[in-house]
């Protein structure tokens, strides 16, 4: 797994972050130690749990997640829209991701942020942006898990 080829052709579109991947489906990676410890970082050098060091094999991360915490952020860069919901989610893997929540009303999530922690969320992903060559940038958000 650890060299896994990357099936991104040169015309195709390009993952925001490297600890996202499009191919086969879009899904996050990790780093995986011996001891059992995962880190979203898939080039990790060092494991802070048990002091091994790396490169460790690469492991596909699972799509859903739940909520550990989210804030609602009111003021941003000129050109995103506020206000939105960010959010950090822990994966059964024991990562947790920094992320946006999509299809979560800021307004209601402050009313009733009980409704939020916890919550099953899926990742999904949306052209962020272009990049200087016109290849599609691809970000990623989670959303409350549809079924
Ligand atoms: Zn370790």
């Amino acid at each position: 797994m650890a060299q896994e080829a990357q099936i991104v052709t040169d015309s195709g579109p390009r993952p925001i972050v490297p600890y996202l991947k499009l191919e086969p489906k879009p899904h996050l990676i990790g780093s995986k130690c011996a001891c059992g410890a995962v880190y979203l970082d898939p080039k990790r050098v060092a494991c802070s749990k048990c002091g091994a060091s790396g490169p460790f094999p690469t492991v596909d991360l699972s799509e859903r997640g739940k909520v550990y915490v989210f804030s609602v952020i009111h003021q941003s860069f000129p050109g995103i829209k506020t206000p939105y919901v960010t959010a950090i989610v822990d994966l059964p893997e024991g990562v947790s991701v920094r992320t946006n929540l999509l299809d979560v009303d800021p307004e209601q999530a402050q009313k009733e942020p009980h409704k939020i922690f916890g919550m099953p969320v899926e990742m999904v992903t949306q052209v962020a942006s272009k990049d200087r060559e016109g290849h599609d940038v691809i970000a990623f958000s989670f959303r409350p898990t549809r079924n």
